[in-house]
């Protein structure tokens, strides 16, 4: 299967997924997880006319993206994978959404440099639904307190909420409690649901669904 007709069927399922839910296909974002992939997958995708892509570490995201940012001015990238704050300031010039907000301590340093390059990206607070001791994210009992942090005290732009669910929990209840956290702080994004589980996560609301392997193929 070519990245093309990957992204088509991708699209496709989309569409249905968000038919079966009596959802509209356009409030649906397919964010394309190029991490691990060759540029000429990257570019595969880029020719097909997609522009939404996601990244999980800053370095590798620096080597596939700088130069093609240029090149594409629409060009859409999202951080999700943790970020150390001594990355934020790369982190802030090359994305366009920080996915894996999930501390006080990157809230702050997210958002004294956005002030400095003059760039308010949109954030997602990351949510450890599952409570996992090795997982990044906040955990829901302190997820108020920190959505408030980061909202008044940093003024972020907070958009929404994302989450990976457990592997070996089934996604769907990972996915509703997401959803039941963004309606009670009125947050209207949620990110979840990948390859394996997206139709899952858009019948439970997912707005941005991040997809790797679906669209590119196992990981180099
Ligand atoms: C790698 C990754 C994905 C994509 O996973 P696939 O199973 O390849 O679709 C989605 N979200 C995050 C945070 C990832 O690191």
């Amino acid at each position: 299967m070519s990245v093309t007709n990957n992204l088509i069927q991708i699209q496709n399922q989309i569409e249905k997924s968000a038919q079966d839910a009596a959802r509209q296909s356009k409030d649906i974002h397919l964010v394309a997880v190029s991490k691990k992939q060759s540029i000429e997958h990257i570019k595969a995708a880029l020719d097909a006319g997609h522009r939404l892509f996601g990244e999980n570490r800053v370095q590798e995201a620096q080597e596939h993206w700088s130069d093609l940012k240029s090149q594409y001015p629409d060009l859409q990238l999202h951080l999700i994978g943790p970020l150390q704050t001594n990355k934020v300031k790369e982190a802030v010039a090359l994305f366009d959404v920080i996915e894996t907000l999930d501390r006080k301590k990157l809230a702050r340093a997210l958002a004294d440099e956005m002030k400095k390059q003059d760039r308010p990206l949109p954030c997602f607070i990351q949510v450890n639904t599952g409570e996992e001791e090795q997982k990044a994210g906040i955990i829901p009992a302190e997820l108020n307190d920190f959505y408030n942090f980061c909202a008044d005290e940093c003024a972020l732009d907070i958009q929404g909420l994302m989450c990976i669910p457990p592997a070996d929990d089934p996604p769907a209840l990972h996915f509703a409690l997401l959803a039941k956290f963004a309606g009670e702080l009125g947050l209207k994004h949620l990110s979840m649901g990948m390859s394996a589980d997206f139709e899952k996560a858009i019948a439970l609301g997912a707005t941005y669904i991040r997809v790797g392997t679906g669209v590119f193929g196992a990981r180099d």
